[in-house]
């Protein structure tokens, strides 16, 4: 079914994603990166070389490297500084930190190599002016992990960012929601269309049964990752 429950009015404060950090609390983490990337790396790709890749809510997403070393630029954006940090101490990788003169507060983190740029802020904050165009998205745990309230308005600057012919990979997670509050919060392949029927095709690519004890704990009785491609059409 389509309904999300209780879980529409749920909001997960900014502050409580950093005590998340704080506390690590970080379940959703993957130390090996995700098998669902490594599986489809060549639909995210589609043949081309040197593309620049966005990781909206990017955590310390170790693909992030990953894609950088095969050639790629990567740019992420994270609220928490400890997770932008550790992502680069974890992979001893040199970096330096400035200012973004466009959003008080904000701090870019870029390794010295200059493949991999992190910002530290909102992704709210974020628009096209900033941080450039991208010709693809790695979306997992970000669109899943944004309040339902302000899916609208992440969608709608995902959408902004992508360059024409771009393919963004997303993946949402599906259970109960009357069970879990979330997050991860589960979006509905509804949702998914109302949200981005109007610029992209959309394609379900696979369901996969990621059933866990950490699931089970939640209350849950089967819980499933669902990985879709958005292909943005000129
Ligand atoms: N995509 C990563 C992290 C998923 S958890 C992964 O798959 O491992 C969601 C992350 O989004 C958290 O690290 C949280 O700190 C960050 N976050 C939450 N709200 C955000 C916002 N508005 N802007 C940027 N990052 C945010």
């Amino acid at each position: 079914g389509s309904d999300i429950g209780s879980q529409k009015e749920r909001v997960v404060t900014e502050e409580e994603w950093l005590q998340k950090w704080e506390m690590g609390n970080i379940g959703f983490h993957k130390e090996q990166g995700h098998p669902l990337l490594q599986k489809y790396l060549d639909v995210l790709l589609n043949g081309r070389s040197g593309l620049r890749i966005f990781f909206p809510l990017c955590g310390k997403a170790v693909e992030m490297k990953w894609l950088a070393d095969m050639g790629h630029s990567v740019v992420g954006v994270e609220v928490s500084e400890q997770a932008v940090k550790e992502f680069f101490s974890e992979h001893s990788l040199p970096y330096c930190e400035e200012p973004v003169p466009e959003i008080s507060g904000a701090k870019m983190f870029q390794s010295t190599s200059g493949n991999i740029s992190l910002y530290c802020c909102s992704i709210y904050d974020l628009s096209s002016s900033i941080v450039g165009k991208f010709d693809g998205v790695w979306d997992r745990g970000a669109l899943v992990a944004v309040n339902p309230c302000d899916r609208q308005r992440y969608a709608s600057l995902m959408i902004n960012l992508v360059e024409k012919n771009s393919s963004y990979l997303l993946v949402t997670v599906s259970y109960d929601p009357n069970k879990h509050k979330g997050p991860p919060f589960y979006v509905p392949e509804s949702e998914i269309q109302s949200l981005f029927g109007n610029c992209c095709e959309i394609k379900c690519l696979e369901k996969v049964d990621d059933f866990s004890e950490r699931h089970r704990q939640w209350g849950l009785d089967y819980f499933l990752e669902v990985l879709y491609k958005l292909k943005f059409v000129a």
